[in-house]
């Protein structure tokens, strides 16, 4: 018989990411506050539930894709019921959230206290990636509930890397976030340079790929309108990964930074760019794709 999957979470990423479980066989239930991601889900072949707690009764796992730390904690923790009373002990917990480490580890010492196995494996790829089941998993957790976690995983994904034990997911994930923003600024204001010194963006971009500057931002997301059809940028920033999320991102960095007392002055200084980028010329751009930071750098 089919596995059961209580998923609970369908927006943009996780209503993506139900619907390659149930076309890897399956069985989902599916839970979201928001009744027009229900029917999609339930379009999509997913069976809907009435509470998330009805959708967790007598499941194989649990898998969550949810907006923040808070909503997490309430949800399995803190709520009424909590979700961690509702299901099997012998369900795994699986939360792509992305989150604090420090809630991460709250959920997995909560579902321990209850002889459930709970894992932290937030994402990396955007909606695209989540709809074609080709995201990246950076999991935190056990080695052996990493690895029972894996068929549930691998159906939505093409990666499933195991960081270390709880919360470890969350760090990596902020760490590559944060490396993520320094050099898409960057890039962003070396292509400027070139410009306003009298180079084609699209000839620069060429010569740094072949060069010591090329990097992802460069390889896959160019940041200069024109130059790369497909990105962004090319699109008025419209889909993509919103700058309010890279701020969410960074902003779990420079917490977790202040935490261990380490020093991250590129992830400080793009957390500022960011900020100041979101409400730039009184425009709201924090709704736009965060390659649009290029626009801080541009001239009328
Ligand atoms: P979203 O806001 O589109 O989806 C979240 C969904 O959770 C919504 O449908 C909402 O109704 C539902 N929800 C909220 N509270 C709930 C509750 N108590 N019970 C049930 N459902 C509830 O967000 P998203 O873009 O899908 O992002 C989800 C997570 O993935 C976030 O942590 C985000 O940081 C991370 N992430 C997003 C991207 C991206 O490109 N969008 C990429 C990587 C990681």
């Amino acid at each position: 018989t089919a596995k059961k999957v209580a998923f609970v979470g369908l927006g943009n990423m996780g209503g993506g990411m139900a619907p390659n479980l149930v076309k890897a066989g399956f069985e989902v239930r599916a839970f979201d506050l928001s009744a027009a991601a229900l029917a999609q889900a339930d379009a999509a072949g997913c069976v809907p539930a009435a509470t998330a707690a009805a959708a967790v009764e007598g499941v194989d796992y649990v898998v969550s894709m949810l907006p923040d730390g808070a909503i997490v904690e309430h949800l399995y923790i803190d709520g009424e019921p909590a979700l961690l009373d509702c299901m099997p002990a012998t369900a795994l917990v699986i939360d792509c959230s992305t989150v604090a480490a420090a809630s991460s580890r709250r959920l997995a010492e909560a579902a321990a206290q209850r002889g459930i196995q709970a894992i932290d494996a937030p994402v990396s790829g955007g909606v695209a990636a989540a709809a074609a089941g080709t995201l990246a998993f950076m999991c935190g957790g056990t080695e052996a509930a990493c690895t029972a976690a894996e068929p549930v995983l691998s159906a939505m994904g093409s990666n499933v890397l195991r960081a270390g034990d709880s919360g470890a997911g969350q760090v990596a994930k902020i760490c590559n976030n944060m490396l993520l923003a320094v050099h898409m600024i960057g890039t962003a204001e070396a292509l400027q340079l070139g410009v306003d010194n009298g180079l084609d963006p699209a000839v620069l971009s060429d010569i740094m790929l072949k060069s010591s500057g090329c990097n992802w931002s460069l390889e896959k997301y160019n940041p200069y309108p024109g130059v790369m059809p497909g990105a962004p940028a090319s699109r008025d920033y419209q889909g993509g990964f919103m700058v309010k999320l890279m701020q969410k991102d960074l902003g779990l960095a420079q917490a977790a930074a202040l935490a261990s007392r380490s020093d991250t002055p590129m992830g400080t200084l793009a957390r500022s760019l960011y900020g100041l980028h979101a409400h730039a010329g009184g425009e709201d751009n924090t709704e736009l794709d965060f390659s649009s930071v290029q626009r801080l750098f541009s001239r009328p």
